[in-house]
């Protein structure tokens, strides 16, 4: 299954899309994951994205159309794949079906996870992440058992740089100007599946199964 998962920031995709492709034996390709995997290992890619990054900005559709068509291209995706923060901008959502068609594959539903802007604002903020692993924990909602410290590595918790209020609300701006509009564009194709985001996470695993149900 060839899948899309779209949301604004803070809106789970990251917990949502391990679970997805546990179930689907898919790998999870996560644009975010692998730009911050390359600022860590400060390749030429990650530094330069970082300005981008750290600002709440998006890093220019060239770069992050490149890394995708090359990720794309690797015999795990063979069967199936779940872009995770990938398309979007309607440029990077065109270029990924010109992408696909290349090698004669089609994306077969796009799950949106919708999430009001004061729920994003407090899942992220209280969002600690793995500085070994990148697992992911809230203060409040999913704290790790011992503080800062990692539940599967016993790695030290960090707060992401681009988690900050003021980054946050860039980057709820960035999505409604740039990202919002690929929720028409999936759904003038008709693969559109809108999720309410809200609720536990089981709950919104379980409407996202549904959904694709009809898919499979
Ligand atoms: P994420 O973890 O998906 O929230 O991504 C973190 C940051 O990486 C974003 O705020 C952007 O700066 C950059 N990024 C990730 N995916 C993309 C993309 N598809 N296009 C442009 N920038 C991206």
């Amino acid at each position: 299954m060839n899948l899309i998962l779209m949301g604004p920031p803070g809106a789970g995709k990251g917990t949502q899309a391990e679970n997805i492709c546990i179930k689907y034996h898919i790998p999870q390709i996560s644009t975010g994951d692998m730009l911050r995997e390359a600022r860590k290992e400060q390749t030429k890619l990650g530094k330069e994205a970082e300005s981008f990054m750290v600002a709440g900005k998006l890093v220019p559709d060239e770069v992050v159309i490149g890394i995708v068509d090359e990720r794309l291209a690797k015999s795990d995706c063979q069967n199936g794949f779940l872009l995770d923060g990938f398309p979007r901008t309607v440029p990077q959502a065109d270029s990924l079906a010109q992408i696909l068609t290349r090698r004669n594959k089609k994306i077969e539903a796009v799950v949106s996870l919708d999430v009001p802007d004061t729920l994003v604002i407090e899942r992220l903020c209280g969002r600690r992440v793995c500085g070994d692993c990148g697992a992911s924990y809230h203060v409040a909602f999913a704290p790790s058992k011992k503080e800062d410290v990692c539940d599967k590595c016993s790695g030290g918790l960090i707060q992401r740089k681009d988690d900050s209020e003021v980054t946050i609300k860039e980057r709820l701006r960035v999505y409604r100007d740039q990202t919002q509009p690929l929720i028409s564009y999936y759904q003038q194709k008709g693969l559109l599946k809108a999720i309410d985001g809200t609720g536990t996470v089981k709950e919104i695993g379980e409407r996202i199964g549904k959904a694709l149900e009809a898919v499979v």
